[in-house]
């Protein structure tokens, strides 16, 4: 490339950087919230190409995986009582039929107060699934659809495991305004737990309790196979549902750590991926 390409390219990035997204076309919370859907020209934006969300000083998820800090994001009482509860009755996915969504379609609305930034991160997310899986989020209909998602701006990122019926909240504030933080919640919705949750988990990695913060076992709880099916598939470290090294940790050091047998794997897998990106 010659100098005055490079100076004329650098000059339009900048430009643009410049004149995209102000804090409310991410979330604005002043105005009145009603229930919206995705249009076209969300799902045509390219919008959250260019845009680092901190310059906003909006403070965004540096692991996708963990919603509101303290408390996970999977929106339970307790996991541990739930899967009590639900012992006779969710790769990961949720066993209780009733709990699934028919015909892999997800009926949701979106709130108003997201702004222009956020419906086209929100729309290429669920681009990720219509594009690489058989799952797709359709606007509500209210005369079909009685159960269905209300993504919202609520606090932090949460979702709750499957369909439980009716309105259903998915909370993305303007820290969760992100694709991989979006994915990984709306999996939840889809029926999926974290991946190490796995009832076989303990063949592939170690938490670390001495590092797990206070009152964030639960954090790390397994769900036996009545509750969860593996789908016959591996465990997955890459899996967008498995929680960083660091989740939860109060001592700043690793909560998770991967056996010995499988660490070359994993730096190999790794480093074949960034070389192709
Ligand atoms: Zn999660």
């Amino acid at each position: 490339m010659n100098n005055s390409i490079l100076i004329l390219s650098t000059l339009i990035s900048v430009t643009l950087a410049a004149s995209v997204v102000t804090i409310k076309q991410v979330v604005d919370k002043s105005t009145s919230e009603l229930e919206t859907t995705l249009n076209d020209a969300d799902f045509e934006s390219n919008l959250h190409e260019r845009y680092d969300l901190q310059q906003l000083g909006i403070k965004v998820k540096d692991d996708p995986t963990i919603g509101n800090y303290s408390e996970g994001d999977i929106l339970l009482e307790s996991p541990k009582k739930f899967v009590e509860e639900n012992n006779k009755l969710g790769r990961n996915a949720i066993r209780q039929m009733y709990r699934r969504w028919p015909n892999g379609e997800i009926p949701y609305t979106l709130s108003s107060q997201y702004g222009s930034y956020a419906r086209s991160v929100i729309a290429n997310a669920m681009n990720e699934y219509h594009t690489k899986t058989c799952v797709k989020f359709v606007a509500r209909d209210p005369a079909r659809h009685h159960d269905y998602l209300w993504i919202h701006p609520d606090d932090g990122c949460y979702s709750l495991v499957g369909k439980t019926g009716g309105k259903q909240p998915v909370s993305l504030d303007s820290g969760c305004i992100q694709v991989g933080t979006i994915v990984h919640e709306l999996m939840h919705a889809v029926g999926f737990f974290h991946e190490q949750s796995r009832q076989d988990r303990d063949a592939y990695i170690d938490v670390v309790w001495q590092n797990v913060m206070n009152g964030a076992d639960d954090q790390f709880e397994k769900y036996n196979l009545n509750v969860i099916s593996h789908l016959d598939e591996p465990y997955d470290y890459a899996s967008i549902m498995h929680y960083g090294p660091y989740a939860f940790s109060g001592s700043g050091k690793k909560t998770l750590v991967p056996k010995k047998l499988y660490r070359r794997i994993i730096s190999t897998v790794t480093r074949e991926t960034s070389s192709e990106g």
